[in-house]
């Protein structure tokens, strides 16, 4: 473990919070340790008959609160340690909302863009035959998170239900709608993290009509967190993906339409920005909704924005957090901001367990309500407790599972 690895970081806030929250070393060790891993070897045969081997990974955080719930990572730089740190924050994550979730996380060290849409498919098959005997909808429920998507789902669920025997959408979320996929889950992280940067700017004093924003990250997260802020009247003036950034588009819309078209960001007309320019503009409000460790000691210190909504998981590191804290930027965590995904997820669940779908404005005004709740919370309780917004959120979620631990006591 490096000194700023998303495990290292993940822990370090743990620690803290144990700290702010007075519970004992017997609760540290409880709260620090992964309760299952699974590690796989997922075999691929690509298009041209060649054999190779991947690196899998499932990791159930905590059952504590109820099955574990966490996304499924296609990315090359994907390994235990880091699976480990993004399954932590699920469990403070689920806990922070309220939702009768555990966490996990899990994932396979492939770049998904090498691969063809059947290779695709082969892999995801084999992955969840390979983690089988640990999901399911009553023990673990996987999503999308980044690499993968809705047809990542559709492959899950279909290899999970021709191994029972009979279909079980409720097995992973995240699923197209013909599944049993909900509305308004495509959209919600992305809706959340709306809903967080207009709660951060009116705790903050300033006007969301005209508020500028600038998101790292154009995938998933990043382009309908811009679509959902522009509905809200905010100014996005920036976006960037892996390969740089770019400002000076007319409209959100219209750069999403050459992207598809294109499949990159040189919209003409519009002006390049290195990613770490994008850091640094000049804006109300700066989402980082990539990967991990995108704010570091090296890059805080140039944050010019006054609110840093954290859309990705893990995006700030412990040092980069200390920069921000000390410039007085309000930075709304991981937990937090990004929690619309796995609250739309957990409404999917339920209506997949009902056999009953809800409509988009039933979807829409739930995870408002939950989300303002656990925005409400975590305001007073930084108010109350003179801590950062972060320390909060953690202690509201950490503190919860702890809470559940000392009531169902250890067995045996
Ligand atoms: P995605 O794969 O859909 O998109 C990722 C985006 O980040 C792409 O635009 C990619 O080009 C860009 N990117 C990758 N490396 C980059 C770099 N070095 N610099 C700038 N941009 C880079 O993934 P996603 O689902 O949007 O997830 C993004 C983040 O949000 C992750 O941290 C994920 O864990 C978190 N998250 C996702 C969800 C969800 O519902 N999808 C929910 C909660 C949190």
């Amino acid at each position: 473990m490096t000194m700023e690895s998303p495990l290292s970081t993940a822990l370090s806030q743990l620690r803290g919070t144990v700290d702010l929250l007075k519970l004992s070393e017997n609760d540290w060790h409880t709260l620090s340790t992964p309760r299952r891993i699974l590690q796989v070897a997922v075999p691929l045969r690509r298009d041209n008959g060649d054999v190779e081997m991947y690196d899998g990974y499932r990791v159930q955080y905590s059952t504590t609160r109820g099955p574990s719930k966490g996304g499924v990572r296609y990315h090359q730089d994907i390994d235990l340690d880091e699976t480990i740190a993004l399954a932590m924050l699920m469990t403070w994550k689920c806990a922070l909302a309220n939702l009768p979730y555990g966490g996990a996380k899990g994932g396979i060290a492939v770049d998904p863009s090498k691969l063809s849409a059947r290779e695709n498919e082969r892999l995801t098959r084999r992955y969840t035959s390979e983690i089988l005997p640990i999901i399911g909808p009553e023990r673990d429920i996987p999503a999308p998170d980044v690499g993968t998507d809705e047809n990542n789902m559709a492959w899950m669920m279909d290899t999970y239900s021709v191994n029972a025997g009979f279909s079980v959408p409720g097995v992973v979320t995240g699923k197209p709608i013909v599944l049993g996929g909900s509305l308004g889950r495509t959209s919600a992280t992305g809706d959340g993290v709306a809903i967080a940067t207009r709660e951060a700017l009116r705790v903050k004093g300033i006007d969301i009509n005209g508020a500028t924003v600038a998101i790292q990250g154009f995938g998933k997260v990043g382009y309908w967190a811009a679509i959902a802020l522009e509905n809200m009247g905010m100014k996005v003036v920036a976006v960037s993906d892996v390969n740089g950034g770019v400002a000076g588009f007319p409209s959100v819309a219209k750069l999403w339409d050459h992207f598809l078209a294109n499949k990159n960001l040189d919209m003409p007309g519009t002006e390049k920005l290195t990613n770490e320019e994008l850091l640094h503009l000049d804006v109300d409000v700066l989402i980082p909704a990539a990967l991990a460790d995108a704010i570091t000691e090296k890059t805080a210190n140039g944050v010019k924005a006054k609110i840093v909504v954290e859309g990705a998981n893990g995006p700030t590191t412990p040092n980069g957090d200390a920069i921000l804290h000390d410039k007085g930027v309000l930075v709304v965590p991981d937990i937090l901001a990004n929690s619309g995904g796995v609250i739309v997820s957990y409404f999917e669940w339920v209506q997949d367990k009902q056999n009953y779908f809800w409509s988009a404005d039933e979807v829409k005004n739930n995870l408002s309500e939950i989300m303002m709740r656990a925005l409400k919370g975590v305001e007073e309780t930084a108010a109350s407790r003179k801590v950062t917004w972060r320390q909060s959120a953690l202690m509201l979620g950490v503190g919860r599972v702890a809470e559940a631990h000392r009531l169902r006591g250890l067995y045996p």
